[in-house]
């Protein structure tokens, strides 16, 4: 993409502040980590609810990028040009609805509850032999992905394929103007976001927006879904598994022990495919692929062929933990230009290891010519300060000498052959590569062997619950949070780095090794730590963290070795015991404190705290409410006697939930980052975090009578089908879940976990479940869910969460 500055400022209706209107911009961030070339880079500042792109500006700034589309003006302009409109968002949105108008080839847009990804990864695999096709790069299909993705077409490119997602009404109309399909596919009405639209037909008629400039749109048949759009005058290409529904196509499916057989029925001819799927949504995925195709009026065996090689899409970027200490990041499903500057996003928001290296392969489809392309390539690659490169088949390997410490190999064999000597080790490692290179195998022969059981963290649902609960705070509260006890059992340097990235103020643990942990893995924000030794307090001088104060002589000791390091000013944070009675000082220790306080200038009270006994029981509103009281009352005898303006902080999660009031100039926020919430209204806005993973080790069938496991305490009552999975008490599975209290879902289904939990294996009875060994089993989730666990073992979500042995590695992702 190239465009003139002199063309962007009457499209965004800007007013322009600043150093030049002249220059051009060929490529567009709105993310501060995702910079490329600074140079000619054009920055929009978002501000979304809870997120807001300006606060990025001066580190931009010294990132060297000088063109900024804005709505507020920053202090500092160093300058640069700054365009000024009254919505950063639909400024985007404007260039992208202009962009686009400057291309004429065929574009397909989809939009549909399900699917949709899918269904243009597949269709952009079946079109490629034929056409240099622009995508949306992974799930790209949202106010803000929509324009981006549009803003990647280029001059090579001759057709394009978007996908649209809307979560409420009026959405619709916006995304049409950017994407303008002349192709329409609707993959299906589902329930996601149903919250967002009154009923099914008004959020069918939404999405049907997109196609209002279509030539023709594809989709299942729906006699009721018809009638409303009576009057729409695109040509409808429909399909039904109805013979007498009188779609344009008919489809009859077979399910055989390779797959399904789908036979299309159309225009008096027919053609069978078959496709290694079995499940709903692959089958009806490949009807609107093969759609697509017949539409084009392909040959049969050109779409027999096609179709055939259809493989299973991987939606996300995986880490996970290779040999000799380094971190793999698994992208073996595809490789073309966008989505290798996605992966290198996603290494560069990781900084698990500062050695960065690429394994690479041959690039598809980007529309560009050879040499142009592998010298953008080399670009981003050096932009991304990569320190190794190896490049894997014939034409890129001939590119090689454009990339930093570059090996070349003309095959993935080749490769694999000389791994040992390729010295892989404290790196963080991307392996990208189109399908057919089978980059599958590195990642296996690069991937740590442990055993199969797995907990995922979604670092996407601990932004949007972070989000959430940013959402609920006045604009000026400050958040604290809390990753003591290793994340909540999550994961502590991982999410910390996230924490970093969304710029949250203090992180808290419970204690010094975690905050010494942090530190020397490189995390900058400051670390309060909230039971602090004395014996630990030479350390956490030495590692800039800053202790909870509780007692007089936990205060006096710690003044006591900052004296003999002559060190002044150090901040502390004052904990006060409101009603908790665990830590704190007391009304009765007020003139002690205060008389040494008086006399030290080696601290300085950064901040000063209590905790809340019970801000989740709505039964103890008035002891919560004495608390906050008697917080507001020693607090403030601190900071009049002291004249000091220190941060005070009293709410935990759902403490920002029940008492908004008390948010004081900070809160700290623990549990609800992980998902969960003791309000049942809010729950619903949080999403799950953590998925703990394993797989049926083996599966037998026992006739009535015979029993399973220790001391038999599960006996059969007629014939049953029992399932071994690798995941025991020892991996922090209560065996109070055992017995047939708990279940395990098997292909979404239940499996009751017979009688008793092993140290490093469960039995769970799977009589009714399609399954077969080395299958995924989720042991909680979505389902069962972590708080659903916890009441029924007379627990709290909490202690479930942090009992997750370290043994379980711990896998993370973004979707
Ligand atoms: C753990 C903790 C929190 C967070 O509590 P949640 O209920 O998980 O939100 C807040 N403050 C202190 C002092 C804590 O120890």
């Amino acid at each position: 993409m190239t465009i003139s500055i002199q063309n962007i400022i009457p499209v965004i209706h800007a007013t322009i502040h600043g150093h030049t209107n002249e220059g051009v911009v060929n490529h567009v961030s709105i993310d501060s980590r995702s910079l490329l070339n600074a140079e000619g880079t054009l920055f929009f500042a978002l501000k979304g609810s809870r997120n807001n792109g300006h606060h990025y500006i001066p580190q931009l700034l010294e990132q060297g990028v000088r063109f900024f589309v804005v709505s507020e003006m920053p202090q500092d302009t160093k300058n640069a040009t700054f365009f000024v409109v009254s919505d950063t968002l639909e400024a985007l949105q404007k260039l992208a609805a202009y962009y686009r108008t400057l291309f004429s080839f065929p574009v397909i847009g989809i939009t549909g509850s399900n699917g949709k990804t899918i269904i243009k990864e597949w269709l952009n695999f079946l079109l490629s032999p034929d056409y240099n096709i622009v995508r949306s790069p992974k799930s790209y299909n949202s106010q803000v992905g929509v324009p981006l993705s549009i803003l990647g077409m280029n001059e090579m490119h001759n057709f394009g394929i978007f996908e649209a997602g809307i979560s409420t009404v009026n959405e619709m109309d916006k995304l049409e103007e950017i994407i303008r399909p002349s192709i329409g596919i609707l993959s299906n009405i589902g329930s996601a976001h149903d919250e967002g639209f009154e009923n099914t037909s008004q959020k069918a008629l939404e999405k049907w927006k997109l196609f209002k400039h279509s030539e023709v749109v594809i989709f299942k048949k729906d006699k009721t879904f018809e009638n409303l759009l009576a009057l729409n005058t695109q040509e409808k290409f429909t399909w039904s598994f109805e013979k007498n529904d009188n779609a344009s196509v008919w489809v009859t499916t077979h399910e055989s022990s390779v797959g399904t057989e789908l036979t299309f029925y159309h225009q008096n001819s027919n053609l069978s495919v078959i496709i290694p799927f079995t499940d709903k949504a692959s089958i009806e995925n490949t009807i609107h692929c093969v759609m697509v195709l017949l539409y084009f009026k392909y040959p049969v065996d050109t779409i027999q062929k096609r179709v055939a090689a259809l493989y299973p899409v991987e939606m996300r970027l995986k880490v996970k933990n290779g040999v000799n200490n380094t971190s793999l990041i698994d992208d073996s499903y595809s490789s073309d230009y966008q989505s290798l500057k996605i992966a290198l996003d996603f290494l560069e928001h990781q900084k698990l290891h500062t050695n960065k290296t690429i394994i690479l392969s041959d690039i598809y489809q980007s529309g560009l010519p050879v040499t142009d392309l592998y010298h953008r390539v080399s670009q981003l690659i050096i932009a991304n300060k990569i320190n190794r490169v190896f490049t894997i088949g014939e034409v890129i390997s001939g590119y090689k000498h454009l990339f930093p410490n570059a090996i070349g190999f003309s095959s993935t064999n080749d490769f694999l052959n000389q791994m040992e000597h390729l010295h892989f080790q404290n790196e963080t490692i991307l392996v990208k590569g189109a399908r057919d290179f089978q980059f599958e195998k590195i990642v296996t022969a690069l991937e740590e062997k442990t055993h199969e059981t797995v907990l995922e963290i979604n670092l996407n649902a601990l932004s949007n619950n972070l989000n959430y609960f940013k959402s609920k705070l006045k604009p000026q509260t400050k958040m604290m949070v809390m990753v003591k006890a290793f994340g909540y059992g999550n994961g502590g340097f991982e999410i910390a780095k996230l924490l970093e990235h969304h710029k949250v103020d203090y992180l808290g643990v419970a204690f010094a090794d975690e905050g010494i942990e942090l530190k020397t893995l490189g995390i900058e924000l400051p670390i309060i730590v909230m039971n602090p030794e004395s014996t630990a307090f030479e350390a956490m001088i030495q590692n800039k963290l800053e202790p909870e104060i509780y007692s007089i002589r936990g205060l006096q000791s710690f003044i006591k070795i900052l004296e003999s390091k002559e060190i002044y000013h150090y901040p502390i944070h004052i904990k006060f015991d409101t009603g908790m009675h665990r830590l704190g000082f007391e009304q009765n220790n007020m003139l002690e404190l205060l008389a040494i306080l008086k006399n030290t200038s080696c601290v300085k009270i950064a901040s000063i705290l209590s905790h809340l006994a019970c801000s989740d029981d709505r039964n103890e509103t008035e002891f919560t409410l004495h608390q906050i009281q008697l917080f507001e009352n020693l607090s403030t005898q601190l900071i009049t006697t002291l004249q000091i303006n220190p941060i005070r902080h009293i709410l935990n999660s759902s403490g920002i939930s029940n008492f908004p009031e008390a948010q004081y100039n900070m809160v700290r926020l623990g549990v609800g980052l992980y998902g969960i919430s003791s309000n049942e209204e809010e729950q619903k806005y949080l999403e799950n975090v953590g998925t703990l993973k394993s797989i049926i080790s083996q599966i037998r069938t026992i006739e009535a009578g015979e029993s399973v496991g220790y001391n038999r305490r599960f006996k059969a009552s007629s014939k049953t089908k029992i399932a071994t999975i690798p995941i025991g008490y020892a991996d922090g599975i209560s065996r109070h879940w055992g017995y047939e209290r708990g279940y395990v879902t098997i292909n979404g289904k239940k499996a009751p976990i017979v009688g008793s939990i092993c140290m490093d294996m469960l039995m769970v009875n799977c009589t009714n479940i399609e399954c077969k060994e080395g299958q995924e089993v989720v042991i909680f989730g979505e389902n069962p869910s972590i708080k659903y666990m916890a009441k029924e073992l007379q627990t709290i979500s909490y202690e479930i969460m942090t009992s997750i042995s370290k043994r379980v590695k711990r896998v993370f992702y973004r979707e």
